[in-house]
């Protein structure tokens, strides 16, 4: 443990700056530093071959490159892939890499736990411990690119969405700086639209979020009452559907171009939200922001009340959306023997809100 020492990975490019200039130090060792870390996944200070010998000593005595540890590593027969990480207080988060065609997709943790207890996610049985830092969030990156690097296809992290563990905007300075870092050329170089995040509905973050960039937005949804959304995101009480879809409409106004969309996440629940009249109110709802749907079929655990619609009204569902002129996917399940899919992201959160019990399995 290095507690004394800053960690270089919690620097954007400015920090860097800022950190190389209190030293007395040029601004532009930042560029060099970041293209060791984030580009050439270079940890050790003493091989940093193009710093002064007496730099590369102060570094090491004063700052330090902590990642978190890739504790297990599972693949799934669909080329998914899952990591836990371990950090350095012991908790442990999950990662996602999620291989398609034309692309590879990094569904990364924001909080090690969640606070906001939807009903119907795992995430939430596991409780809350505290905000991931921005080497924390970044090192997930960093870690399955190597990971990745050593595979024999050699995929690569073309797209990342901020999907898994955690509420991002509960978690706002942090992720800000962590999405810079993925945007930056000298670290991951993504573009807006390759980087996506997902919320629950946090109003003032959506309005803050769009005064800083305009990456893709998603909101999990999920419900077209305020009645059923209270039950399955309890958040709602606070923000309710319509103050959501205000925020939403402001943040596209703000993005540039402007003919971008937001995207809503709905999870098909049986005989919860899967009606004829929610997808009425669910076409009524969409016409008032410039959106797409992902239909996600519920992804069960053990202990759960819900259920996953049948495939049936799912399609019946995306066929009433997509005649009514909507982008409608209904998203893949993915890595589902290895509980990677949505909503099955757990780790190992030593739980500060006592909500995680025992999970109760049922013998056969
Ligand atoms: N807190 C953010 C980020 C988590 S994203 C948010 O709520 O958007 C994880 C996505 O998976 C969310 O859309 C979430 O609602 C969905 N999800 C959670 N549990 C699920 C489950 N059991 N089956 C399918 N999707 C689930």
């Amino acid at each position: 443990m290095n507690a004394s020492k800053v960690n270089l990975f919690d620097f954007d490019r400015g920090g860097l700056e800022a950190f190389f200039t209190g030293k007395g130090e040029k601004a532009f060792r930042a560029v060099q530093l970041m293209r060791w870390m984030h580009q050439l996944g270079e940890t050790d200070f003493a091989r940093m071959t193009d710093l002064a010998k007496p730099l590369r000593q102060r570094l090491a005595e004063e700052a330090s490159i902590e990642l978190p540890k890739v504790v297990s590593d599972r693949l799934a027969t669909d080329g998914t892939r899952k990591m836990l990480l371990q950090l350095q207080d012991g908790n442990c988060i999950e990662t996602v890499f999620i291989p398609e065609t034309d692309r590879g997709t990094l569904c990364i943790s924001s909080q090690v736990g969640c606070t906001l207890n939807c009903s119907f996610c795992m995430t939430a049985r596991q409780g809350y411990n505290r905000n991931l830092t921005v080497a924390e969030i970044i090192g997930q990156i960093w870690q399955a690119a190597r990971l990745l690097n050593h595979t024999h296809d050699k995929r690569v992290i073309s797209n990342i969405v901020l999907m898994g563990m955690g509420e991002p905007l509960l978690n706002f300075d942090n992720v800000v700086t962590a999405i810079g870092l993925m945007l930056d050329d000298l670290a991951y170089g993504l573009s807006k639209r390759r980087i996506t995040l997902s919320t629950a509905g946090v109003v003032p973050g959506i309005d803050r979020l769009s005064q800083v960039c305009d990456i893709s937005l998603a909101v999990s949804l999920h419900a077209t009452t305020d009645a059923v959304r209270d039950q399955l995101v309890p958040l709602n009480k606070k923000y309710p559907i319509a103050d959501v879809l205000a925020a939403c409409r402001r943040y596209i106004d703000a993005s540039t171009p402007q003919n971008r969309k937001v995207t809503f996440e709905y999870v098909m629940l049986k005989d919860i939200n899967d009606s004829e009249k929610d997808a009425r109110r669910l076409i009524n709802l969409m016409s008032q922001v410039p959106s797409k749907i992902n239909l996600i079929p519920f992804n069960t655990f053990p202990g759960t009340q819900y259920e996953c619609s049948s495939r049936e009204t799912v399609e019946r569902f995306r066929d009433k959306l997509g005649s009514a002129g909507f982008v409608t996917v209904i998203r893949k399940t993915r890595g589902d023997d290895i509980d990677a899919a949505c909503g099955q992201l757990a780790g190992r959160v030593m739980d500060r809100t006592r909500r995680s019990q025992p999970i109760k399995i049922q013998s056969v």
